[in-house]
């Protein structure tokens, strides 16, 4: 077993991914509004965080759940990332929805369901944009590599891993987020990886510890689920942090990365 050294990836001209100082994303699961994502990126920006997550062309399970307000929606994503200066992480859902939301994002996110969509996986890779590639949540760390090297076989070498909770025996949380798999990626991979916590518990009071321990076992960031008002959220409201609980979050995280001699950015 190697250890290989984790190649940061560039986000824009001031930061990058997988140096000393952990990377923090948050929002809500889906666009819903305009007032919603105001909230949420004025937060973000308050607390010092830079990027600003959320869903404008969601992958539900079910046909008939929301399914997230397509270009109206990366309409009001962009609209809020400049007013208080963030950068935009949102999911391209199929290869047509590449071209726009490229246009729109800075980060663009390749679903769990997605990993193994190889046309999808050709065409970001061929972008000169960050991917977020998270792990099917029935994939392997092997065949999630292999994902990420469809994205760098067509040159886009900047691809972050997010390890977002896999499917196991358990059935008490929502997933189950393999920290082992967090470890393992930074000993034989150089790309940078970040986790979610909140798709991996799917349980909002579950969120902290388990970003605690990705950050304990390496992990270069969070992507966190956040929303004004969790109880009436369009989709995964049980597993969102209120926006009053950023900074609380992010002091509680910051602890862990230094320990672990980082920092949060
Ligand atoms: C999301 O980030 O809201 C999402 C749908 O995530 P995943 O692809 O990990 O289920
Ligand atoms: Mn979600």
């Amino acid at each position: 077993m190697s250890t290989i050294a984790t190649k940061p990836v560039s986000i824009d001209n001031e930061v990058a991914i997988g140096e000393a100082r952990i990377f923090m994303m948050s929002g809500p699961c889906s666009v819903e509004n305009y007032a919603q994502m105001r909230v949420v990126a004025e937060t973000i920006a308050r607390s010092g965080g830079k990027v600003v997550r959320g869903g404008a062309f969601k992958p539900r399970t079910s046909p008939h759940s929301f399914q997230g307000l397509g270009l109206p929606g990366l309409e009001i994503l962009r609209a809020v990332a400049d007013e208080f200066g963030l950068l935009v992480i949102t999911e391209a859902l199929g290869v047509e929805h590449v071209p726009i939301v490229a246009e729109y994002a800075d980060i663009i996110q390749i679903g769990s369901r997605n990993m193994q969509h190889y046309p999808l996986l050709w065409s970001v890779g061929e972008l000169d944009k960050p991917v977020v590639l998270k792990r099917g949540f029935m994939s392997t760390v092997d065949e999630w590599l292999q994902a990420a090297d469809h994205i760098s076989s067509r040159g886009n070498q900047r691809i972050i891993l997010c390890e977002r909770g896999i499917r196991t025996f358990e059935n008490a949380t929502r997933n189950t987020l393999d920290t082992n798999g967090i470890a393992l990626v930074k000993q034989i991979s150089s790309y940078p990886i970040i986790a979610d916590p909140s798709h991996a518990t799917g349980r909002a009071d579950l969120v902290l510890p388990a970003a605690r321990s990705a950050v304990a076992a390496g992990a270069d960031g969070i992507l966190l689920e956040l929303h004004p008002d969790p109880a009436n959220a369009l989709s995964d409201g049980q597993q969102s942090l209120r926006v009053i609980d950023l900074a609380d979050f992010y002091r509680q995280v910051g602890a862990i990365a230094n320990a672990m001699g980082r920092e949060l950015i």
